[in-house]
């Protein structure tokens, strides 16, 4: 049975912003973003259609220009838009949404596209971080992603950013086919002595369709073995432990005060801004996805037109459970007052007794504290999150989802 709520769920306005950038000089081999390859010359109408729909959304709001805590620009590849691009953006953004003071705005750079004079304009321009894709300093792992980059543009990128008063978050992958224990152990030194204030670590993931998921069915490429990959992650944690990063999600280790407040507030499930192809946002209880056509997105926005080709609006428990999923990424779990606030509903109504067995078999912790994947929870957060929910009430499906191990 679909449990009610207790209490009214706080609704607060949006206070972060999401703008997607999808040009990109070339696609990687294991990519599935929302992009589009070699068709630069579309960045400045592009630049016009993000501001049409940022303005229409906007609108949307008694306040005008609506201000913001966090902006965040990702891609695609938002650093391959020149200098001058780069300060339109900013103005774009800052027109319709300023900042709050001590607002956070992060931008994804590539090594190979991002300069002294870009970190230069975005420090001007309001921004106060940059995300380096780096992904590895290793050759053979960098061409096993077919990233064109080598160390020597990470080491002028973090520098760039250095002198322009920036922090600096670094994107490493591991998992990646032939990567070794002892080339992760210095991908992990090689990154740590950068100094970086933030490093977020994925796990190669083989999305259904891309060129090397392709590979990998062609049998061209060997996927590593699932210990491997589950040792890599531990080695990470443990060495960035070490090094000062403290866990706060998942994928995220950050010196203390750096950790993104974008992300927290995704994490928080709380209502945000989406602008750009291939956006989604979350406004008033309603998700929303934008096209992942470019041409479409160029048209649709600029005729003052609704981007998005999927609208969905969620109950208030489904919203609570998708809370209780996007919550349990954070270290610090889900947190029963903060839960009881953001949704309505108490813990104890959204979990019934699907917490019990994963918390017997040392996956998730349970006490007045909240709930949280512990950390052998954390190898297998997915499955530990499907198998919850499957146990909980209102869930459509019956309890069948297995944890691995
Ligand atoms: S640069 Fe980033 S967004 Fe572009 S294709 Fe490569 S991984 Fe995808």
């Amino acid at each position: 049975m679909v449990p009610t709520a207790k209490q009214q769920p706080s609704s607060p306005p949006p206070r972060s912003l999401y703008a997607h950038i999808p040009f990109c000089a070339r696609h990687c081999g294991y990519c599935d973003f929302a992009i589009a390859v070699g068709k630069t010359d579309r960045i400045e109408a592009y630049l016009v259609a993000l501001e049409a729909e940022l303005a229409r959304k906007v609108s949307l709001f008694q306040t005008s220009p609506l201000p913001m805590d966090t902006w965040f620009v990702g891609g695609g590849t938002p650093s391959l838009l020149d200098a001058g691009q780069l300060r339109r953006l900013g103005e774009i953004l800052a027109g319709r949404t300023p900042l709050a003071p001590e607002g956070e705005a992060s931008l994804e750079a590539n090594p190979e596209s991002f300069d002294g004079e870009k970190a230069r304009v975005l420090a001007d321009s309001g921004f106060t971080r940059i995300s380096l894709g780096v992904q590895s300093f290793e050759p053979g792992t960098l061409e096993a992603l077919e990233r064109p980059h080598d160390a020597t543009l990470v080491e002028r990128g973090v520098r760039a950013a250095r002198e322009a008063g920036l922090a600096v978050s670094l994107d490493l992958i591991f998992g990646a086919p032939g990567q070794t224990r002892d080339n992760w152990a210095l991908d992990l030194r090689r990154a740590i002595d950068l100094g970086p204030d933030h490093l977020s670590l994925y796990g190669l993931t083989y999305e259904r369709g891309t060129p090397l998921e392709k590979k990998v069915r062609g049998g061209l490429v060997l996927p590593l073995a699932e210990e491997l990959e589950r040792d890599l992650y531990d080695q990470a944690m443990t060495t960035l432990e070490a090094a000062g990063y403290h866990q706060y999600e998942i994928s995220n280790f950050s010196r203390t005060g750096f950790e993104s407040r974008h992300n927290r507030a995704y994490w928080a499930n709380l209502p945000h801004v989406g602008i750009g192809m291939g956006a989604a946002g979350l406004l008033d209880g309603e998700r929303t996805l934008n096209t992942r056509d470019l041409d479409r997105y160029l048209r649709l926005a600029l005729a003052g037109e609704d981007t998005a080709f999927q609208r969905e609006r969620l109950e208030p428990w489904e919203t609570a459970r998708e809370t209780l999923m996007m919550n349990l990424r954070r270290v610090e779990g889900v947190v029963p007052e903060e839960f009881l606030a953001r949704t309505g509903f108490s813990l104890d109504q959204i979990l019934g007794d699907g917490a019990g067995p994963l918390v017997r078999q040392g996956l998730l912790a349970r006490d007045e504290l909240g709930l949280r994947l512990t950390r052998e929870g954390r190898f297998v957060a997915d499955a530990v999150i499907v198998q919850l929910l499957a146990g909980a009430p209102g869930s459509p499906e019956p309890n069948s989802a297995g944890v691995p191990g």
